[in-house]
């Protein structure tokens, strides 16, 4: 955010306490409320202060310590003082709280620490003499002077130790320092300019992230800091993007729908530098993919929306995460266009690998077994390429040798049956479709996705009745999970409970001792990613029992019917009747439908027969 903003200069801006009439316009509430939200304050003050390397210390999750040091341009020892009380701050006079061009403006962060926590800070501006102030839940010592080069260095220990209350509602040390990890991550993409460093001091002390300051080219210095932090699979499969509309301009990088994500982690977005977690703006990213992505997966994005500050309010939640745009539908119509516009120009660049992937895939396997045309479960190919590629007649070819063999023509409808609600199975095509007759009409059925939703239904009686009734491995599954086996493992018992038994085996990896009964035979690596993966989406913000609901529900999706199995006539017409006893079994549980209806009237119109 330094960066933009010409008014910052080497010299130390001098803080001032805000009069009482700017101090009751600040949104008003807690700093602070866990580890990771006094690191977020303390890494932008950093940021706010110039600095071009942070380097962020922490033991137990923060509840121990945090120590955040800089190379700012650090504050003078006569100010120590103010800068730990209410209301005083360097960087807003106060008269103009729409124009704000730093992260920190309230002058709260400081003092709210220093109330509740063990707290010292030590600075030295270019030119001066290193100073160093202690507080004590509240109380401040004196300035003293110090040893130590430019910059400041804030350390906290024992958070909350003065408001024991508060310290309950505090989450596990790994649960905390993911949230810190975090935050840093969030400060990193919108600060490519500067280094960062998180260091775990809990034992030996052990870097768990670093990203080196870049230069050079913004674009390319986001680009290379965007490898750094998500990885390169993202970057080689994100479109850059630029947009702009009406004073509003969009930049980031967006990944291409192939590169969809089990749940909605991977998406970060910053209003004039600031990490926002803003329901409209990941509204309108999801509504920019609609098209190209199936509800249950999730694009991967980092965007950024910059505009004049006075158009958007940043002083809406004390925690600094919500913003107000003065006209709101102008920054989610941007996203939504902006994304559309890339997609669309990128399409072909997506298909083509796609269909070039696929085609590969079929040749290898049709030798072997029939192809799996359908794989409903996977992530979803952009609309255009589901076409099957007319040039390739060999393919076609087998094709539709492969139907016709599904279809059985000894399948005699019985009467009654054709009375039912979704009819008499007549054939199975494709290797997932049913195609039943009623009376008036036919049902085509998805049946995997009927059969997830059956799957899932079963899942919610059997553990609301007795717990879901598992199956134990022969041979104890070991899955690495690297820094999510503890997420897993904390919930433990609640997943037993699910039908799924879990042991730690050794750091970062998990022993499956059971699975759901129901799921039969399952790929217990993926069971877990995919589980992982959605705690992590509806962790934070949902109820234990939504998000059990989530677990639930991600587990049903490796019980179904795989698409490229023949399905015999009796076993057909059971998921047609199970579908009709069980609720909500029109979807699947992601959204999509599990069957579709075509009237005879409605067919014969088709043919002009009517
Ligand atoms: P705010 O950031 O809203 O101004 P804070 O309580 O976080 O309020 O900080 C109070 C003041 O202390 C800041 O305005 C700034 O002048 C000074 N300050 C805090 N941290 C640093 C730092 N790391 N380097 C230089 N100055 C700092
Ligand atoms: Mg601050």
């Amino acid at each position: 955010m330094h960066a933009a903003d010409p008014n910052i200069s080497e010299n130390p801006a001098h803080i001032r306490r805000l009069d009482d009439g700017a101090i009751n316009r600040i949104a008003a509430g807690e700093v602070v409320e866990r580890p990771a939200s006094a690191v977020k304050e303390l890494v932008e003050n950093a940021v706010d202060a110039g600095a071009s390397q942070i380097t962020v210390a922490v033991a137990q999750g923060g509840k121990l310590l945090i120590r955040v040091t800089d190379d700012g341009r650090g504050i003078l020892p006569d100010e120590l003082p103010l800068a730990l009380s209410r209301h005083a701050t360097s960087k807003i006079d106060g008269s103009d709280l729409l124009n704000i061009h730093t992260f920190g403006f309230r002058g709260e962060a400081l003092a709210s620490l220093a109330a509740v926590a063990r707290m010292s800070i030590t600075s030295r501006v270019a030119g001066g003499d290193a100073a160093k102030l202690e507080a004590q839940a509240g109380n401040l010592g004196d300035v003293r002077p110090s040893a130590g080069r430019q910059g400041t260095i804030v350390e906290v220990r024992d958070l909350f130790y003065a408001t024991p209350a508060r310290l309950k509602f505090l989450r596990s040390d790994v649960a905390e320092m993911r949230a810190i990890s975090d935050v840093m991550k969030r400060l990193a993409m919108a600060e490519p300019y500067v280094g960062f460093e998180l260091i775990d001091e809990t034992e030996t002390p052990r870097t768990t992230f670093k990203a080196d300051a870049e230069s050079g080219d913004p674009v390319e210095a986001l680009r290379r800091r965007l490898r750094r932090i998500m990885g390169p699979e993202f970057i080689d499969n994100a479109l850059a993007i630029d947009a702009e509309r009406e004073g509003l301009h969009l930049t980031g990088f967006a990944a291409l729908p192939t590169y969809s994500r089990g749940s909605a982690v991977h998406q970060y977005i910053f209003v004039n530098g600031r990490p926002v977690r803003d329901k409209q703006l990941t509204g309108a990213l999801r509504a920019a993919y609609m098209d190209v992505l199936s509800r249950d997966r999730h694009p991967a994005a980092v965007l950024f929306v910059d505009c004049d500050p006075v158009l958007v309010d940043v002083n809406v939640h004390p925690a600094k995460t919500e913003v107000r745009f003065r006209e709101p539908g102008l920054a989610r119509g941007l996203i939504v266009s902006g994304l559309r516009h890339a997609l669309a120009e990128a399409g072909h660049r997506a298909s083509s690998t796609v269909a070039g992937e696929t085609l590969g895939a079929f040749r290898s396997e049709a030798v072997v077994e029939t192809p799996r045309v359908y794989q409903m479960d996977r992530a979803p190919l952009p609309r255009g390429s589901f076409e099957r590629p007319a040039q390739n007649t060999d393919f076609l070819g087998g094709f539709a040798e492969a139907a016709s063999a599904r279809v059985e023509p000894e399948l005699e409808p019985q009467t009654e049956t054709l009375d039912l609600p979704l009819g008499a199975a007549r054939a199975h095509l494709h290797e997932n479709f049913i195609v039943a007759q009623t009376r008036d009409g036919m049902i085509l059925v998805d049946a995997h996705a009927a059969h997830e939703r059956i799957v899932y239904e079963k899942l919610k009686t059997q553990r609301d009745v007795a717990g879901v009734s598992a199956q134990a491995l022969l041979v104890p599954e070991i899955v690495e999970l690297g820094s999510g086996a503890d997420v897993l493992l904390s919930m433990a018992d609640d997943l037993s409970k699910l039908g799924l038994t879990i042991e730690s085996f050794g750091p970062g990896t998990i022993a499956v001792r059971e699975t759901p009964a129901i799921l039969g035979t399952v790929d217990a690596a993926q069971l877990l990613k995919d589980i992982l993966d959605e705690v992590e989406d509806t962790g934070t913000t949902t109820s234990l029992q939504a998000r059990l609901d989530a677990v639930l529900s991600r587990m049903a999706c490796h019980g179904s019917v795989r698409t490229g199995r023949r399905m015999q006539a009796d076993e057909m017409n059971a998921l047609l009747r199970e579908m009709e006893a069980t609720p909500k079994s029109g979807q699947c549980n992601h959204g999509r439908p599990t069957y579709v209806e075509l009237k005879l009237h409605d067919i014969e119109k088709l043919f002009g027969r009517r």
